[in-house]
């Protein structure tokens, strides 16, 4: 159905780079746990100001590892907010911990320090802050809050590879961090994730668990040949099979030797929408703290204060019809089903969140997009915009 014309929503950026280091890998025969990996895993952990970097098969499965590594489990809280993707609060639940959202801040969409230190209890181990679409706020708030109680400070930075707060990277904040390489992220390898950390004790656990629970010898030795067979064999824990194969950390390798380019021309479509869109009283733009620059993982708008999620809804109908990509990034992770039904949560439980997930739009956005395409999808939002006024009225 899409026209050649159509503007979709994200899109990957792979050059001939990515291409020939993929190539280079099926050529030498080794395809999984071996130097691509290792290298893959050093330029992200540089990117994001840590020394060390555990590659996995997603994001969620590198949070699901972070929290088990750190021996987060059941009777532990880990207060989090419900204004993101919801991976980023599944993997608590899949560990056993139980995840406490707090209401986000209007201007930034990050979770509100003050509800997070009025959710503090005996039972919680650990602060899971997220960049609400890869934009940093509160971090050394968060840390200090997260010291002042003894608990530790862990970062979702899934939607923040490239960002920066207070002059420092996203994913260095707290104990640990964890990237997604998902396609619609700043860098993709298509499905791959990855921990970031300074703590090498967590570093050689996360790095068992992703491999069935075996010793974490250095990943080139690693394919169960030779005289490492024995220790091959041996498990110490109960692991998983996370890891990520050498194709993967490939393509990973030229997006990241791509880094810089990537995320200027993201920076690039980030400006040209803000010229194009400002001035429009029935938008808010996203608000970038003056100490904070993202590498923009998504280009979300939201409607201005009285429009409702069913305006909302039929404005992101309209640009599809008219080939735009548009999405209505993101429900509320505890008013999804599967937590209504378990935790019974209700609408207004999270006001401000709640407000604003119902008139937030995310709109096409991908490095390659020109000023025309840009141009089309304000043009094509105003239209919708004016319909929606004048059927108001
Ligand atoms: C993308 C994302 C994840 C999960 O990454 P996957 O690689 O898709 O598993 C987790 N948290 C947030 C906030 C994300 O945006």
């Amino acid at each position: 159905m899409a026209s050649p014309d159509a503007i979709p929503l994200s899109k990957p950026d792979i050059t001939e780079l990515e291409r020939q280091l993929v190539d280079e890998v099926l050529r030498s025969g080794r395809l999984a746990l071996g130097p691509m990996t290792e290298r893959f895993e050093a330029m992200v952990a540089r990117r994001a100001g840590c020394e060390i970097g555990v590659a996995t098969s997603s994001g969620t499965s590198a949070l699901q590892l972070m929290l088990l590594g750190l021996g987060i489990g059941p009777g532990d809280e880990v207060i989090t907010t419900p204004l993101s993707f919801i991976a980023s609060a599944n993997p608590i639940l899949h560990v056993g911990a139980l995840p406490v959202f707090v209401d986000v801040c209007p201007k930034t969409l990050n979770a509100d320090p003050a509800a997070i230190e009025a959710a503090i209890t005996p039972k919680t181990r650990a602060i899971m802050a997220v960049e609400a679409f890869g934009n940093p706020a509160y971090m050394d708030q968060y840390a200090q809050i997260a010291a002042k109680h003894e608990i530790i400070l862990l970062e979702d930075s899934c939607e923040a590879l490239g960002s920066r707060h207070a002059g420092r990277p996203c994913g260095s904040f707290g104990r640990a961090g964890a990237f997604g390489f998902y396609p619609n992220k700043q860098i993709t390898t298509g499905e791959g994730g990855m921990l970031v950390t300074d703590d090498s004790a967590l570093a050689e656990v996360v790095k068992s668990l992703r491999n069935q629970g075996r010793d974490s010898f250095p990943t080139t030795e690693g394919v169960g040949e030779g005289p490492r067979l024995g220790a091959w064999l041996q498990h110490h824990r109960i692991g998983f099979n996370y890891r990520m194969s050498e194709v993967t950390a490939a393509i990973g390798i030229g997006q990241m030797q791509r880094f810089d380019e990537i995320i200027e021309r993201r920076q690039r479509v980030a400006s040209l929408y803000i010229e194009r869109l400002a001035g429009n009283e029935h938008i808010v733009l996203p608000t970038v703290l003056p100490d904070s620059e993202p590498s923009w993982f998504v280009f979300v708008i939201r409607l201005a204060a009285g429009y409702t999620a069913e305006e909302r809804d039929r404005i992101i109908a309209g640009l599809r019809n008219h080939d735009i990509g548009a999405a209505p990034y993101f429900p509320c992770i505890h008013l999804q089903p599967p937590y209504r039904e378990r935790f019974g949560f209700r609408e207004g439980t999270f006001p401000v969140a709640e407000s604003i997930s119902g008139r937030t739009i995310a709109l096409p956005f991908f490095g390659g997009m020109t000023a025309r395409e840009v141009d089309l999808v304000g043009q094509t939002l105003d239209v919708m915009l004016s319909r929606e006024n004048l059927s108001r009225s």
